[in-house]
């Protein structure tokens, strides 16, 4: 969508905008925003909002702490809710850039960007990806506080519709459409009060900025309801966790390269290298496809969640699903990603990986057909089925020895990545858990 600095003037005029909110994603995909009364509209378009980066995770050091917004017009948006303010709120998604105006290299955003450029000099014009993201609604206790009691007991589908769940996830989704998204489905997930809704599918960097918009829609409207939204990966022992089924395609001008008509299932080969690849470097993608300690408590057997790095063609229980579709719809689905992944940083790693695997050109093992949970170990090791990263600890291990995936976070990212989730694992391990109490209290 074309948005000219033109129409945002008109838009804040109609519009009565007071305030302008300048959004950017800092490493651990936070979202974090600058504001700046609407007076500062022409500074804003013009690149010149400063702000100061060095208490920003994975940012900067104090020494080298200014920062500027570039916003992207195309991402101008009237949000919904005015916060207290007298008038509306505008607001923009930006990249982060130095002082003399280069792209900041700590920028996900800018580093995605970077990666789609290599992608469209490989010669393919578009990446698309439709998000499945799932998150659970939980009460707000009387000090408006969250708690772990999911606001219904409903399942898979159900038709709940005068819960406050239902009434929360309609306006969620009314809200969404008021702000341009097109929602495609919304149901009730497995777990007592755990949703999910899908907005249509668009290219790699347009889908990042909406998840992130739509993380915020979510939090908010339930809020409103009395409830806590959490897109945290396995908020409940023993229940189903959030996954972020990523599903991506690759487009040459109009043409979906995914698929091929004569081939088998629809799939092309370019599709099964790129398949290829992101299995070979399965492990060192599930580092920033599921960045939090907590990721690695849903990537259990029993939740149609993956363990394994294997594929298939229905069957849910794979690290990769080919979901049947035709010409404009055959994708990869990948299944291992979490609502706590930064979007950017999971898009280009996962890019990248599919690029180097065109690049190969070799074909991924066969597609399983059964379930891999039900395999023995000896079956597993005998089809080359390895398991995904068992924790953070694992799959940080994993990151750092892989170069490509690296790469596809560029040096600056790779380095504060890797700090900031060691030290998550650091401070997790000297936690002393209710587990440990109950198991160990007595010996
Ligand atoms: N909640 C499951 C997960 O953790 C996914 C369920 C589904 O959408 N099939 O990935
Ligand atoms: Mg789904
Ligand atoms: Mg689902
Ligand atoms: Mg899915």
């Amino acid at each position: 969508k074309q948005i000219t600095a033109e129409n945002i003037r008109n838009s804040v005029r109609e519009n009565n905008i007071r305030f302008l909110r300048l959004a950017f994603t800092d490493i651990n995909g936070t979202m974090k925003n600058v504001e700046v009364p609407t007076s500062q509209l022409e500074k804003v378009l013009t690149n010149e909002i400063r702000f100061d980066g060095s208490s920003i995770d994975g940012f900067v050091r104090i020494e080298e702490s200014d920062m500027v917004l570039y916003p992207d017009l195309s991402t101008w948006i009237v949000m919904p809710w005015q916060d207290g303010a007298s008038g509306k709120i505008g607001r923009l998604t930006c990249s982060v850039h130095n002082v003399d105006g280069t792209p900041f290299a700590g920028d996900p955003r800018n580093n995605l960007q970077r990666v789609l450029a290599e992608m469209r000099e490989f010669g393919y014009s578009d990446f698309d990806i439709g998000f499945e993201a799932e998150f659970h609604l939980f009460k707000l206790n009387e000090n408006g506080n969250w708690t772990t009691e999911a606001c219904d007991h409903a399942s898979y589908f159900d038709m709940t519709d005068s819960d406050e769940g239902a009434k929360c996830r309609r306006e969620i989704v009314e809200t969404l459409e008021d702000m341009d998204f097109e929602v495609e489905a919304a149901h009730h997930e497995v777990g007592n009060g755990q949703q999910e809704i899908d907005f249509k599918f668009d290219d790699a960097l347009t889908t990042a900025d909406r998840v992130q918009l739509f993380k915020l829609v979510v939090r908010t409207v339930a809020k409103k309801h009395g409830l806590c939204a959490t897109f945290m990966a396995k908020p409940l022992q023993g229940e189903a966790g959030n996954g972020m089924h990523t599903n991506m395609s690759l487009f040459q001008g109009g043409k979906n390269v995914f698929y091929d008509a004569a081939a088998e299932n629809g799939l092309s080969d370019t599709a099964l290298y790129f398949l290829n690849g992101i299995l070979t470097h399965a492990r060192a993608i599930t580092a920033v496809g599921n960045p939090t300690v907590n990721s690695y408590k849903r990537l259990i057997p029993g939740f149609e969640a993956p363990v394994y790095i294997s594929w298939s063609l229905k069957n849910r229980s794979p690290l990769v699903r080919i979901p049947s579709a035709g010409e404009l719809t055959t994708r990869l689905e990948l299944r291992s990603a979490d609502p706590t992944a930064n979007p950017y940083l999971l898009l280009a790693a996962t890019l990248k990986a599919g690029l180097d695997g065109i690049k190969q050109a070799k074909m991924p093992m066969p597609p399983i057909s059964g379930n891999v949970f039900e395999m023995t170990e000896t079956e597993r090791l005998a089809a080359g089925i390895q398991p995904l990263p068992s924790t953070l600890h694992n799959a940080i291990k994993a990151f750092k020895e892989d170069k490509l995936i690296q790469e596809a976070l560029g040096e600056h990212l790779t380095r504060r990545f890797i700090e900031s989730k060691e030290l998550e694992w650091a401070k997790y391990t000297q936690s002393v858990s209710r587990w440990e109490l109950e198991h160990y209290i007595d010996y």
